[in-house]
């Protein structure tokens, strides 16, 4: 059965509901729906399609983490696009590049990953963009997002709606 990602007002993803509940609270006017499901659901009173993704419309508040920094959580913070060319990829076609790269003391964090398709990380290489004629199409920047509660399906499970709002509490390994 299809789960529903709950957001706070501000987009930020709090938990995974099961549908029932969400269209629960769709019904007591706590949430919108921002993404849906292909699936209607149909009773006897109404027919909607499945919410995939829905946001409070009033304020939770959390204790405030750090974003993981991990691949996931770059994936995420630039939108699945590469910083390089622009396109948007799903996650088995990007990685991740060094801006300056580490060869020249670039390091491993925010500031200096950028998501980039498997075709500019090629061209790019060992050089920084300037030398390698490439700009960036953003400065990356730590996102000030908090993390998603653990999210314990798989990755593979993980609806494509959903996407663009997670951060993984996966650790980047390097
Ligand atoms: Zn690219």
């Amino acid at each position: 059965m299809e789960h529903v990602l709950l957001l706070n007002i501000t987009y930020e993803p709090l938990k995974i509901i099961n549908w029932e509940k969400a269209i629960t609270l769709l019904f007591l006017e706590k949430v919108e729906v921002v993404e849906e499901y292909g699936r209607e659901i149909h009773s006897i009173s109404f027919t909607i399609k499945l919410p995939a993704v829905v946001r409070l419309l009033r304020m939770v508040k959390r204790p405030k983490a750090p974003v993981k920094f991990s691949r996931q959580n770059i994936y995420t913070r630039d939108k699945y696009r590469c910083q390089y060319c622009g396109e948007a990829f799903g996650s088995e076609e990007l990685t991740y590049d060094h801006v300056i790269p580490k060869s020249r003391g670039g390091l491993t964090e925010w500031k200096n990953i950028v998501t980039c398709c498997v075709g500019c990380n090629r061209r790019k290489g060992g050089l920084t963009p300037r030398e390698a004629g490439m700009r960036l199409i953003r400065k990356p920047s730590r996102p000030t997002w908090m993390p998603a509660v653990r999210i314990t399906v798989g990755t593979s499970n993980i609806p494509q709606s959903w996407r663009d709002y997670l951060y993984w509490n996966v650790e980047l390994l390097e």
